[in-house]
């Protein structure tokens, strides 16, 4: 069995249709072999002359070796990307129920504007008078993230929502750190439902990390913090809404609780999506929380690429806010890099961060209005119930059948008895085209399947996503385990061993027999 580039194809055989074409692929379902199977390292994709002799430079550290760089034409390289990117799920080719994670539409107006050349070609080392424009929007951004917020200054640079809790934390520990109470305040409080990334930041920051446990409602309450509240908490880090997607109801009270013995409370703002416009973290008693940019105002996700995570910070903490922050004077904006003569606990990144998802992140707000923002978060909580209430029959609730916020939390307990799990039926999800919701997270209960189908899907991508889900939970009861088993059986790779793929996983690509030996 032959795919396009002559290599033996193993994507079918896994799951018993290879035999259906001579060449392994579906229709547009094209087999891939990886692109060092398909080049040759003897071959070339370009034409360059081979360099003329050249004194070398590099003091006898020049590569004796070959690199091994798959050598493709042109048209080869190309297809060989295009088909990869047509194996994507995206928000853009459907419904994306990643709970936590708000992939909601990325607007094309963002793209319009973020391509502009005043802001896509500027330097970050261009005369500050030079980008006037790019930092009234970088201050026109602030105000937006300040007001929606009740915050008092904002940190642009970080790079994505865990660098937020980064600076965020620091700015605590700076504030600690300018009270003399350094060496006694060292324990940060993380409720059990937070999400990973919360205690690694303050364990990264040489915080000592106690869990709080939530009630039996999967709320916190204030008698659980006030219990473990002392002169050595430095902080409580809370979600809110929380990973559970429920409000957090007695936020207040635990805020004050929190400041009355001298801590501060860190916010993770990742569902920020479900309140903008309806509540503002600052009159909940917050002194710090992180902005995902690329989940409440519809910035791209990128895998490991540019993102923002904005931080924004209570006049408690504000002093502390690191560099680089704007200043108007004489007329002018100013770009403050110099830590000297300030508070300010150091510096994030290098340079100011990414231009492209603030154009992006303020087209968001300037189209919708402050009106508008509050509607689409409404309507992420009206979308979640909606789920909620189209499935609560058949799936089971951990906390009861109660409004949830933007995400609505299912456990397994429904699937006793079938010998189908939470992974199965989210593998069988991927076949039905849909990508998996949350599954596993948050930790605190067993099972767990987090759907969070954001305000930007009709009732029509709704009404389809839930009758999958209950075709799919009627098979499971009705004893269906094969599907289950085997799913997913239409993607372009069959369900892993995960056990042998996390205990002894393959990362080096290693070349295997020649073609004619292959394919005999
Ligand atoms: C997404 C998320 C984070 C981390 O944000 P990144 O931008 O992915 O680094 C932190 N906490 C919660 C609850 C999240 O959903």
């Amino acid at each position: 069995m032959l795919n396009n580039q002559g290599r033996p194809t193993q994507a079918g055989e896994a799951h018993g249709l290879a035999r259906e074409t001579f060449t392994g692929n579906r229709a547009l379902e094209i087999d891939e072999a990886l692109i060092f199977d398909q080049g040759g390292f003897d071959r070339t994709g370009v034409d360059i002359d081979e360099p003329e002799e050249f004194a070398d430079r590099l003091g006898g550290l020049a590569r004796k070796n070959r690199a091994d760089l798959p050598g493709l034409a042109e048209p080869q390289a190309v297809r060989h990307y295009v088909r990869l990117s047509r194996k994507n799920y995206s928000i853009d080719a459907g419904l994306f129920p990643l709970g936590s994670c708000t992939m909601k539409h990325n607007p094309r107006l963002n793209e319009k504007m973020a391509r502009l050349p005043g802001f896509a070609d500027v330097h970050p080392l261009q005369p500050q008078s030079t980008v006037q424009g790019a930092l009234a929007l970088m201050q026109e951004l602030s105000r937006w993230l300040l007001s929606s917020t009740g915050m008092e200054a904002v940190a642009l640079s970080p790079k994505a929502g865990a660098h937020g809790e980064l600076c965020g934390m620091m700015a605590i520990k700076a504030a600690i750190v300018s009270r003399g109470e350094q060496e006694t305040r060292k324990t940060v409080l993380v409720p059990d439902s937070a999400h990973g990334t919360n205690p690694a930041t303050a364990a990264l920051i040489g915080f000592e990390v106690e869990s709080v446990p939530a009630g039996e409602d999967g709320l916190v309450h204030p008698a659980a913090v006030r219990e473990k509240l002392g002169p050595h908490v430095a902080a409580i880090m809370l979600t809110n809404p929380n990973t559970c997607g429920l409000f957090e109801r007695e936020i207040s009270e635990i805020a004050d609780a929190v400041h009355q013995a001298g801590g501060y409370f860190y916010c993770d703002g990742a569902n920020f999506n479900a309140i903008v416009g309806v509540a503002r973290p600052g009159d909940l008693g917050v002194d710090a929380m992180h902005i995902n940019l690329h989940k409440t105002f519809s910035t791209p996700h990128g895998g490991g690429g540019p993102g923002s995570g904005p931080v924004v910070l209570s006049e408690r903490l504000a002093a502390f806010a690191p560099v680089p922050f704007l200043r108007q004077k004489d007329g002018a904006l100013t770009l403050v890099e110099d830590t000297e003569g300030s508070q300010a606990f150091g510096r994030m990144t290098a340079f100011h961060g990414q231009m492209g998802m603030y154009v992006r992140a303020l087209s968001y707000m300037l189209s919708h209005g402050g009106d508008g923002l509050r509607q689409a978060s409404q309507d992420a909580v009206l979308n979640a119930n909606y789920v909620r209430a189209g499935l609560s029959d058949l799936f089971s609730q951990p906390f009861g059948d109660r409004p949830c916020m933007h995400e609505v939390l299912f456990d397994e307990s429904w699937l006793k008895g079938t010998d189908v799990t939470t992974l199965d039926f989210a593998k069988a999800l991927i076949d039905e085209g849909y990508h998996p919701m949350t599954v596993y997270f948050p930790l605190v209960v067993k099972g767990a399947m987090l759907i969070e189908p954001t305000e930007s899907e009709s009732k029509a991508s709704l009404d389809l996503f839930i009758m999958a889900m209950r075709d799919l939970a009627l098979r499971a009861l009705r004893g269906e385990k094969e599907r289950f088993a085997t799913a997913p059986r239409f993607a372009p790779r069959a369900r892993l061993d995960e056990t042998r793929a996390a205990r002894s996983p393959v990362l080096k690509w290693t070349a295997r027999a020649p073609v004619a030996e292959a394919a005999e």
